[in-house]
C-alpha cells in the first residue's frame, strides 16, 4: 500500500526512536521533565518568542490557545473551513462556552475587508469579540500557504482593535520551507502559535503552544484542565525534538512528490485541483460529479493499493509524507491515472 491518507501516519525511525529511548526524564506535572523542558525553549526560540508548552494534540494546543484569550461567553473569529471550527467537536463550544463567527474566504485564505465591522461594539447585548485564530497551512485549502501580507495586515487589524491573534500552525514549517519566510517572521504577529510535530515533522506524538512568559502560568492550568499534563513526557517529547533538529528542511521532499502527484491529476478529464496550485504536501481533487463520487474513487484506489481520504463527497485528499519517495509518487500517480480511466470509461 501506498498510504496518502495523512502525514500522520508516519512510523519513527531507528535513530528517532534510539533518541527517544535514551532521553532524560523527570515528572512534568510535579515540577519539570528536562527532555520536554529542551522541546519548549527550542521550539520556543525557532519561533522568536520567549515561552513554550508541550500538549499531547493540535486540538489541546488550539483549545488551550482560544481558552487562554478569550472568557466564557466571549466570540473569536475563523475562516470557516479552520481545523478549529470543523475538527475539533466545537471544544471551543463544549469547553470554554465561546461563540466562533466565521468568515469564508476565497480558497479558505480569509481576506482583511471580510472583518470591517465584525468586532462587536461594548454593550449590554453583544458578545465581546476578543480573537481571530489563522491557519497556516490551511488543510482545507488544499495546504495552501497564507499570503503573508495578508496575515500581517489581519493581524495588524486584529491588535488596532483590541483582539489577540493566534496561529493554527499545524503545519507551520510546510510554510516556512515552501515560502522561504523563518518561522519568526510567521510568528511574530500572533500572540500565541500551535505547532504539530506529529504532522510532516514526522514525530510520534506531541504539538506545542508557543508564546510569551506571562501566558504560561494560566496555560498550564488550562491544559492540566483539559487532561494534557503528563508525567515521563519526554520519552516523546525526544521524539518531536529529534524531529524539529532533523526533519524539518526535508518538507520540500513532500513538496515535490505532492508536485508529482498533482501534475497527474491534472491532466485527467473532469478532475480539478482545488486550488489548482499546490503549495506543499496536500493534494485535494474535486472529481465532476458524472464521474464517480470521491467515496467511489477512494475505495477504487484502495483495490489498487493507494491509500487515499474522501474529503466531501466530491472531493478527494492525498497527502504526502517522510515514507513517500518519489518513485512511490509517480507510481501513486500512474494507479490514479488508471482507476480515474476507467471511470470515464464507464461514466
Ligand atoms: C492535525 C491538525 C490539528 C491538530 O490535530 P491533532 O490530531 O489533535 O494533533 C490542528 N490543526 C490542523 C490544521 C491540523 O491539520
Amino acid at each position: 500500500m501506498i498510504d496518502l491518507r495523512s502525514d500522520t501516519v508516519t512510523q519513527p525511525s531507528q535513530a528517532m526512536r534510539q533518541a527517544m529511548a535514551t532521553a532524560a526524564v523527570g515528572d512534568d506535572v510535579i515540577d519539570v521533565d528536562p527532555t520536554v523542558e529542551k522541546l519548549q525553549c527550542t521550539i520556543a526560540e525557532m519561533l522568536g518568542k520567549p515561552a513554550a508548552m508541550f500538549m499531547p494534540s493540535g486540538t489541546m494546543t488550539n483549545q488551550v490557545a482560544v481558552r487562554l484569550h478569550c472568557n466564557p461567553g466571549d466570540e473569536f473569529i475563523c475562516e470557516s473551513g479552520c481545523h478549529i471550527y470543523n475538527y475539533e467537536q466545537g471544544g471551543f463550544a463544549q469547553l470554554s462556552g465561546l461563540v466562533a463567527k466565521t468568515v469564508t474566504g476565497p480558497g479558505n485564505v480569509m481576506l482583511l475587508e471580510q472583518l470591517d465591522g465584525l468586532v462587536h461594539p461594548d454593550n449590554e447585548h453583544a458578545v465581546h469579540t476578543r480573537l481571530v485564530c489563522l491557519e497556516n497551512t490551511h488543510n482545507r485549502g488544499g495546504g495552501v500557504v497564507l499570503p503573508y501580507d495578508g496575515v500581517v495586515e489581519i493581524c495588524e487589524w486584529a491588535h488596532q482593535n483590541g483582539l489577540k491573534t493566534h496561529l493554527d500552525g499545524a503545519r507551520l514549517f510546510n510554510a516556512v520551507v515552501a515560502s522561504g519566510i523563518e518561522a519568526d517572521q510567521w510568528a511574530q504577529h500572533f500572540d500565541t502559535i500551535s505547532v504539530c510535530f506529529s504532522k510532516g515533522l514526522g514525530a510520534p506524538v506531541g504539538s506545542a503552544l508557543v508564546g510569551d512568559r506571562e501566558m504560561m502560568y494560566d496555560m498550564r492550568r488550562h491544559r492540566k484542565l483539559f487532561g494534557g499534563g503528563m508525567r515521563q513526557s519526554g520519552v516523546i517529547a525526544a521524539g518531536a525534538l529529534f524531529a524539529i533538529e532533523n526533519q524539518v528542511s526535508r518538507l520540500a521532499e513532500d513538496h515535490h512528490t505532492a508536485q508529482i502527484i498533482a501534475a497527474a491529476v491534472s491532466t485527467i478529464e473532469g478532475f480539478h485541483l482545488e486550488p489548482e496550485q499546490v503549495d506543499t504536501n496536500i493534494v485535494l481533487f474535486r472529481i465532476n460529479r458524472d464521474i464517480c463520487s470521491a467515496q467511489e474513487m477512494c475505495d477504487a484506489l484502495y483495490q489498487a493499493g493507494i491509500w487515499v481520504l474522501p474529503f466531501s463527497r466530491e472531493h478527494v485528499r492525498a497527502v504526502t509524507h517522510l515514507h513517500i519517495t518519489a518513485e512511490q509518487a509517480e507510481s501513486a500517480s500512474r494507479v490514479i491515472q488508471q482507476v480515474a480511466h476507467e471511470f470515464l470509461a464507464k461514466s
